[in-house]
């Protein structure tokens, strides 16, 4: 039996372990604020395909492996083969072949079409070339199933593009007229204006193809595991006589920006945001540019660049040491017009996988809802300040590691109206699908989205990069 005052310090210590715990249960943390904006902000736009990306989000991140051209590297390859690595260049090459093949007949089948209803022009009883023949990803076929009559496609496309016409997101302008009741602070954000209503003649707005496929640096040495596969990837090793790491680990989404700007031999490239400079090291792995300089705003950011390059560019290889210039200044600002080749600006965002994992040092902390809010603001004055900064014949590529349409898509329309009405600047939109749909072996690639100016890569549990999203201007004049 337990005495009256051991009875009254259990209950009492009971007391206070309930109340600790339902106050820290009630504590809303950084993380909460975070999802919930993503759950009420995101599945209008992302419909049926938004409950998986959250889950991919909300778990273990996926990275590839770059290796470092300035360290002995012959042996990581070993282990990475005995692994189960792919080397992601082959692969995208070959990808890339087999998919001109599939075009090339296509274009047969479609030729051959056109003489078989030439020939048949006086038969009614003309059968259609059966789709099926071409060989596409069955997203294709039932978002084709949705174009043609039904009944030409096989019984599971045609369930598909029902499924697919029921659950497709709203329409942008039904987003708008939402009621938004009690979420005001949070319209701006939601805010999605991007008029694709509009043709591109109507709004004067100039495409370009980027040619396919993404012309894949020879020097540039990624492995990455196929999809589902989670193997991780063994830890960097110091090399003993260049003292640099051997390889280094980064969400395979990062690939794109870079591979988005189509480094050349000798170029000059501004990396407008660099740090902690994991871009900025992809892009030196190239060995293309000739000038390579990383800003960003503030200086202790500018240190972590620092110390990456210092792990991985040896301090006695003064070609690359000199092609590299750090600067410190607000890249809203240009300092130098038309100097570059190539601009990179990996804007400040929301940074979704980061604000679901951390709470500490997270956008969505209250006090920091103004800076939240005006981040549109700022990543539009960016991407015209590197307009600037271009040469005409040179490209911007604008990348956000956001799912949030008004930080990509939104702010690209914002930048264009700005540099269309202030400037006289001229430049056009590089249409990145072609060349993107060959690297569907590696990520989930966000398709039929009603994107105007970029291209999204999605998290998923198979695929789990990013979320990635890239536009590329080309600056004309
Ligand atoms: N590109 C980097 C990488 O791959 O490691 C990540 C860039 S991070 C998404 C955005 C960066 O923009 C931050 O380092 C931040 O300090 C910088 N930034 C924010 N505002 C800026 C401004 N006005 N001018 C230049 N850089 C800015």
């Amino acid at each position: 039996m337990l005495s009256f005052s051991a009875t009254l310090r259990r209950d009492t210590s009971m007391l206070w372990y309930c109340q600790r715990r339902f106050r820290r249960a009630a504590k809303v943390t950084n993380v909460d604020r975070a999802l919930e904006y993503f759950d009420t902000a995101l599945p209008p736009v992302y419909g049926s395909r938004w409950p998986s990306i959250r889950l991919a989000l909300l778990s273990k991140q996926k990275y590839v492996a770059v290796l470092n051209n300035f360290a002995d590297h012959e042996p990581i390859i070993e282990e990475l083969h005995d692994l189960g690595a792919m080397d992601i260049k082959h692969k995208y090459t070959s990808m890339a072949e087999s998919m001109k093949t599939v075009e090339a007949t296509k274009m047969k089948l479609s030729e051959t079409k056109e003489c078989v209803s030439q020939d048949q022009d006086d038969q009614e009883d003309a059968k259609p070339v059966r789709p099926s023949l071409i060989k596409l990803d069955d997203d294709e076929l039932a978002a084709r199933a949705n174009r043609a009559p039904l009944d030409r496609y096989p019984e599971e496309y045609r369930h598909r593009a029902l499924a697919q016409e029921w659950c497709c997101p709203p329409r942008l302008e039904d987003v708008l007229n939402r009621d938004f009741q009690g979420l005001e602070h949070w319209i701006e954000e939601t805010d999605v204006f991007v008029d694709t209503v509009q043709g591109d003649e109507e709004i004067g707005l100039k495409r370009e193809v980027q040619k396919v496929p993404f012309s894949l640096p020879s020097m540039l040495k990624i492995f990455s595991f196929g999809k589902g596969d989670i193997t991780t990837f063994p830890k960097p090793k110091l090399d003993p006589h260049m003292k640099v790491l051997t390889h280094y680990m980064m969400d395979g989404a990062s690939l794109l920006p870079v591979l988005a700007l189509d480094l050349q031999p000798g170029e000059r490239v501004l990396d407008l945001c660099a740090a902690p400079g994991g871009k900025t090291l992809l892009a030196l792995q190239t060995m293309l540019p000739g000038l390579m300089v990383c800003n960003d705003l503030t200086d202790g950011r500018l240190r972590r660049l620092k110390s990456v390059l210092k792990q991985y560019i040896p301090s006695n290889c003064s070609q690359i040491q000199d092609s590299i210039v750090l600067t410190e200044r607000n890249g809203c600002i240009p300092w130098e017009r038309e100097a570059f080749d190539k601009v990179l600006v990996d804007a400040p965002c929301l940074t979704d996988r980061h604000v679901l994992k951390e709470s500490d040092n997270s956008i969505f902390y209250p006090k920091r809802a103004k800076e939240r809010l005006k981040l549109p603001e700022l990543q539009s004055e960016l991407l015209v300040s590197a307009l600037h900064m271009v040469r005409p014949g040179g490209s911007v590529v604008y990348s956000t590691c956001t799912l949030s349409p008004l930080q990509n898509d939104g702010v690209v329309q914002m930048a264009l109206s700005r540099i269309w009405q202030e400037t006289t600047i001229d430049c056009c939109v590089v249409d990145l699908t072609p060349a993107m749909r060959p690297l569907s072996f590696l990520y989930r690639l966000g398709s039929n989205l009603g994107l105007r100016y970029g291209q999204i890569l999605l998290p998923s549990l198979l695929a789990n990069f990013g979320p990635m999203y890239v536009a590329k201007i080309k600056r004309l004049k």
